[in-house]
C-alpha cells in the first residue's frame, strides 16, 4: 500500500479502481515505409477503431447525459472517415512512402492551420474537432492509449494531470466515485466542479499519475487530502465506514433544508450557492440555499462548439430564475480566459493568461459576443429577481463602459417591445485595486461580491493552480482580511450589499469572522449550504464582531487560523 497526500478539495470518501487518465505524448516516427498497402491498412485499422469507440462514446454519452453532449460525438464520426483527410494521407503513404503517423500528422496539422486561419466561426470550430479525432487516431496508429471521461461505462476514481473543464463536463456521476490531480488547488477549476458534482476529490497531489496505474485498488478522502493505494483489507474497511459515516451526518444535516440563514441572535444572512450550468440547479434546491450568488456562465459556452446564440442563453438564465422561485440569482458575465478556453475562440497565446485578455476585458474589446450575452439576462430578468455581474473590473472606467453597455441594450430592446425586467448591477471584487478603492465603486454599483480565489492569488501574487506556492495562498492573511473588511465598510456605507462567491465564503473556519465583518451573502458549492447553515446557526453576531478589531490586527495567517480554530471550536 501507498499513501499519496493531497489537498482535500472535495469532501467525501470513494473506494473505486483507477482509470488512469493521461494526456498520451506522441512521438511520431519519421522513417520511409517500403510495403505500401500494410501501411494503408494499419490507417485504415486506425480508422475503424476509432469509429468503434466514438460510436460507443457517442452512445453512452446519450444514454446518460442526453443528445445536446452526443452530438459532439456525431460531428467527430464525420471527422474520423472525412474523405479529404483520408485520400491526402493515403496519398502520401502511396507517392512520398511515408508512414501513416507522420502522413496523419501533416494532413492534420495542414487542416487545423487551414481552418484556425478561416474567418467563418463555424470552419474554425472544425479545428478544434480535427484536432481531437485525429489524436485519438494517431494513438492507434503507434498503439499509445487514449481515454476521455466520457468513455467511462464502470465505477472508478479518475487519476490525471489535472481536469479541464470540458472534461469534467463530460464526467457521469453514475461511474467516476471520485478523482484525484496532481495539479491544482482548492480554488481550481475541477475542484470547484467536483463538489458541484459533490464528487469526492484530492488535487495538488503532485504524483497520484505516476504512482498510480490503471486497475490499482484506490480509496480517497477529499476532506483530508488523502489518496491510498492497493490499500489493505482493513484500511478499506475502515474508510468504508467513514463514507458511511459521512453519509450519515449528510443526512442529519438535511433537517436544516427548510430553516432560515439566521444567527443565534437573531442576525439573518444569505447562504447562497455557486453553479456552473442550469443542471445544477437541483443541488441548489436539493440543499435548500436561500438563493444563487454565481451563476458561472462560461460553462455554457465552454459545453457548446460554437458561441451560444442569444436564443440559447435566454434560455438557459430563464430556466435558472425560474427555478430560483424568486429567491435572487447573480448571473456573473462571460469570464472566458485565465484557465478557462474556448475552442472556437483563438486566444493569442500570453506569458500571463491570468493577467491577461480575459474576462471583461475581452468583452470590452468583442462586444458583439457581450451585447448577445447581455441582451440574453436583460430579457431573462422579466421572469424574477436577477443581478447581473461584472467579472475582474480593475478600473472605474471598465464598469462603466460595461454598464453603458448594459443600458444601451436594455434600451434597444424597449424599443422593440422587448420586456426588462427590474434587475440589480454589480461587480466582482477580485483585484486589489477595486477592494482598495471600494469606496468610489460603491457609489456606482448596486452591490459587490467578492471573488477570493483570484482576489488572493492576485494580492498575495501566488497562482491559484500552482501547489508549489500553494502555502502562499492564504485567505487569512491580515492582508486579505483588511482588504474584505475595506469593501464591507465602504459598501455599507453606500447602503450596499457585499456578497463572496470565492470558495472562502464556505469555509467553515471563515465564516466567523466574515460574519464579524458584515458580509450580507456567502455564496459557495450547494453541498456546503447546509453545513455552512448549521455553524450561523450556533454563532451570535454580536460574539464575532467582538474579535473582529483584534484578527485585523494580527501579524500573519497562522496566528489568525489559530486563533479562530480555538474560539469558535473548529477544526484547522
Ligand atoms: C473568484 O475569483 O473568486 C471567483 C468566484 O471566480 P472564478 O473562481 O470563476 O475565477
Ligand atoms: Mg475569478
Amino acid at each position: 500500500m501507498s499513501h499519496i497526500k493531497g489537498i482535500g478539495a472535495s469532501a467525501g470518501i470513494a473506494v473505486a479502481k483507477a482509470f488512469v487518465m493521461e494526456t498520451p505524448s506522441f512521438d511520431i516516427p519519421t522513417n520511409k515505409i517500403e510495403d505500401v498497402a500494410a501501411e494503408k491498412a494499419r490507417f485504415q485499422a486506425a480508422i475503424a477503431q476509432s469509429k468503434t469507440e466514438l460510436e460507443e462514446i457517442r452512445q453512452i454519452t446519450l444514454r446518460e447525459l442526453g443528445e445536446d453532449k452526443a452530438e459532439i460525438f456525431s460531428a467527430h464520426l464525420l471527422i474520423v472517415e472525412d474523405p479529404e483527410i483520408v485520400s491526402q494521407v493515403n496519398d502520401k503513404i502511396e507517392s512520398e512512402h511515408m508512414n501513416a503517423a507522420k502522413a496523419l500528422d501533416e494532413v492534420a496539422q495542414m487542416m487545423v492551420t487551414i481552418f484556425e486561419s478561416m474567418d467563418n466561426e463555424y470552419m474554425r470550430e472544425r479545428a478544434a474537432d480535427v484536432r481531437d479525432v485525429t489524436k485519438r487516431v494517431m494513438a492507434h496508429i503507434l498503439g499509445v492509449t487514449f481515454m476521455t471521461p466520457a468513455s467511462i461505462s464502470e465505477e472508478v476514481i479518475i487519476i490525471a494531470e489535472d481536469l479541464t473543464p470540458s472534461d469534467t463536463a463530460q464526467l457521469n456521476r453514475k461511474y467516476v466515485k471520485g478523482f484525484a490531480t496532481n495539479i491544482g488547488g482548492r480554488t481550481s477549476h475541477s475542484a470547484i466542479m467536483s463538489r458541484s458534482l459533490e464528487i469526492p476529490a484530492v488535487v495538488g497531489t503532485k504524483v497520484a499519475l505516476e504512482e498510480i496505474k490503471n486497475g490499482d485498488l484506490v480509496v480517497i478522502d477529499g476532506t483530508e487530502g488523502d489518496v491510498f493505494v492497493n490499500p489493505s483489507e482493513e484500511l478499506v474497511n475502515e474508510y468504508n465506514e467513514k463514507r458511511a459515516a459521512f453519509e450519515a451526518y449528510k443526512e442529519e444535516l438535511k433537517q436544516l433544508v427548510n430553516e432560515e440563514s439566521i444567527t443565534a441572535d437573531g442576525h439573518k444572512v444569505k447562504l447562497a450557492a455557486n453553479i456552473g450550468t442550469p443542471n445544477d440547479l437541483e443541488g441548489v434546491l436539493k440543499n435548500g440555499a436561500d438563493a444563487i450568488g454565481l451563476y458561472r456562465t462560461e460553462f455554457l459556452y465552454m459545453d457548446s462548439e460554437t458561441f451560444p446564440t442569444e436564443e440559447e442563453q435566454y434560455t438557459a438564465y430563464k430556466a435558472v430564475i425560474e427555478g430560483m422561485d424568486g429567491k435572487q440569482v447573480v448571473i456573473r458575465t462571460l469570464d472566458i480566459g485565465g484557465d478557462k478556453e474556448l475552442s472556437y475562440l483563438d486566444l493569442p497565446k500570453e506569458m500571463n493568461p491570468f493577467l491577461g485578455y480575459r474576462a471583461i476585458r475581452l468583452c470590452l474589446e468583442e462586444t458583439d459576443l457581450f451585447r448577445t450575452q447581455l441582451r440574453a439576462l436583460l430579457r431573462a430578468s422579466a421572469h424574477g429577481d436577477l443581478a447581473i455581474m461584472f467579472p475582474m473590473i480593475a478600473t472605474l472606467e471598465e464598469f462603466r463602459a460595461a454598464k453603458a453597455i448594459l443600458l444601451e441594450e436594455e434600451a434597444k430592446l424597449k424599443t422593440e417591445g422587448i420586456a426588462v425586467g427590474n434587475y440589480e448591477t454589480g461587480m466582482m471584487v477580485e483585484i486589489p485595486s477595486t477592494a482598495v478603492m471600494a469606496k468610489q465603486f460603491a457609489k456606482e454599483v448596486d452591490f459587490f461580491s467578492v471573488g477570493t480565489n483570484d482576489l488572493i492569488q492576485y494580492t498575495m501574487a501566488a497562482d491559484r493552480m500552482n501547489e508549489k506556492v500553494s502555502y502562499l495562498y492564504q485567505p487569512f492573511n491580515p492582508a486579505i482580511l483588511n482588504l474584505l473588511h475595506n469593501v464591507i465598510t465602504e459598501a455599507h456605507k453606500a447602503g450596499k450589499w457585499v456578497g463572496m462567491c470565492g470558495e472562502m465564503a464556505g469555509e467553515e473556519l471563515a465564516i466567523p469572522i466574515l460574519l464579524g465583518l458584515g458580509l450580507d451573502e456567502f455564496s459557495m458549492s450547494a453541498s456546503s449550504v447546509l453545513r455552512a447553515r448549521s455553524l450561523v446557526k450556533r454563532l451570535t453576531k454580536s460574539e464575532t464582531e467582538a474579535i473582529v478589531n483584534d484578527v485585523l490586527n494580527m501579524d500573519t495567517a497562522e496566528e489568525v487560523v489559530n486563533f479562530l480554530s480555538e474560539k469558535f471550536d473548529i477544526k484547522k
